[in-house]
């Protein structure tokens, strides 16, 4: 069996490894170099929702294989996205769209006095958004015209829900998973907690019904904030997802080998939990060897070169007890001045 990926970075990787273990070959393909096009009968995913528009991501695109293109399309783009969970009925935070002559005291006047400008493209961990105060005057970034404006909301704590969804309506998910930003980028990520259940369900049935509606095919996470005990849908991900690396070494069936079982149209089975586990990205750190002295550490590294801050892989543990998470992740010594406010959310989620 064969399947090419649209995308070459780590996400796409960890595909590819998935797919080695199931027998499957996949070719992850440069979407910034021209390369031979997979044979006609080829499955095409991506690891990624947007890409440079040339020759060669054009003609992928036109392919049979090509999977998800209405989808991705809707989703894309932020402003469209909110669109569409207004119109699905699916709460969000208050938003608006931006043009070029919207004021800053505009934004405030609808939205409150704390509001995150945000790109409505092209912006990830917390790039390309700007958060606006009213108490502050700032001077409208060029990009806003390209932007939505969204209502900050005051979160109990951020989830994420990650499932899949087969060609013939078959949905599966994992239990929510708890997520610790820090300056809008991913720290830390809990996977199967109990204390997220009752949550479960109307999580479920937000994704479920998205993934239904866009007739799509494959995993896709939503995040969500948790504010006075409702949930409001932040962003959604068609495809494998940060929040869910957990499940490498925590379900039975990865976030990985679900897409592809779901892209491949192979057996969809309801992944299997084995203790709670604990996900820990590795942002802008030397690979040190240190890091597996701990039995618990599952490492994934990316290989990609050092920049101040960039995600170049993350640790996995899983474990039934949370006190011997906790102990493995304070054994790992992450620097202070990097990690000192997610290592202090982890103590309070995992001690005792
Ligand atoms: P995003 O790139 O939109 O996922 O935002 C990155 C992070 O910024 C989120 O995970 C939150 O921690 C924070 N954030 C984004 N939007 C809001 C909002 N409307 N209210 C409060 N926090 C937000």
């Amino acid at each position: 069996m064969k399947l090419a990926v649209l995308g070459n970075g780590q996400l796409g990787a960890m595909l590819a490894q998935a797919g080695q273990r199931l027998g499957i070959a996949v070719d992850l393909l440069d979407p910034e170099q021209a390369s031979s096009l997979p044979a006609a009968e080829t499955t095409i995913t991506c690891e990624r929702e947007h890409w440079p528009a040339n020759v060669f991501t054009n003609a992928l695109q036109s392919l049979p294989g090509w999977r998800n293109g209405a989808a991705i399309a809707a989703l894309a783009n932020r402003r469209q996205q909110k669109q569409l969970l207004n119109q699905l009925g699916l709460a969000t935070a208050a938003w608006l769209p931006v043009s070029a002559t919207t004021t800053q005291a505009e934004l405030h006047a609808t939205l409150g006095p704390d509001v995150f400008l945000k790109r409505v493209s092209g912006g990830y961990d917390g790039q390309g958004q700007l958060r606006l105060r009213a108490a502050q005057h700032q001077t409208m970034p060029t990009w806003a015209e390209q932007a939505i404006a969204e209502a900050a909301v005051s979160f109990t704590t951020e989830l994420s829900i990650i499932g899949a969804r087969g060609a013939d309506g078959q949905c599966v998910a994992y239990p929510l998973t708890e997520n610790f930003h820090h300056q809008g980028v991913l720290h830390i990520s809990l996977g199967n907690f109990k204390c997220w259940q009752a949550w479960q369900q109307q999580a479920e049935s937000m994704l479920f019904q998205l993934m239904a509606e866009l007739d799509y095919v494959g995993v896709m996470a939503i995040e969500l904030f948790l504010v006075d005990g409702q949930l409001l849908i932040n962003e959604i991900a068609p495809r494998v997802h940060n929040s869910g690396h957990w499940t490498q070494a925590g379900s039975s069936i990865s976030q990985f080998e679900l897409h592809l079982r779901a892209v491949c149209g192979l057996p969809l089975a309801m992944p299997q939990q084995t203790g709670h586990s604990v996900m820990l990205n590795l942002l802008g750190q030397e690979w040190n060897p240190a890091w597996l002295a701990q039995a618990g550490v599952q490492l994934h590294w990316y290989g990609k070169s050092w920049r101040a801050g960039r995600k170049l892989g993350h640790i996995n543990l899983c474990h039934n007890d949370s006190a011997q998470l906790l102990t493995w992740l304070e054994a790992l010594n992450m620097p202070e001045d990097l990690y000192g406010a997610s290592m202090a959310w982890v103590r309070g989620r995992l001690g005792a």
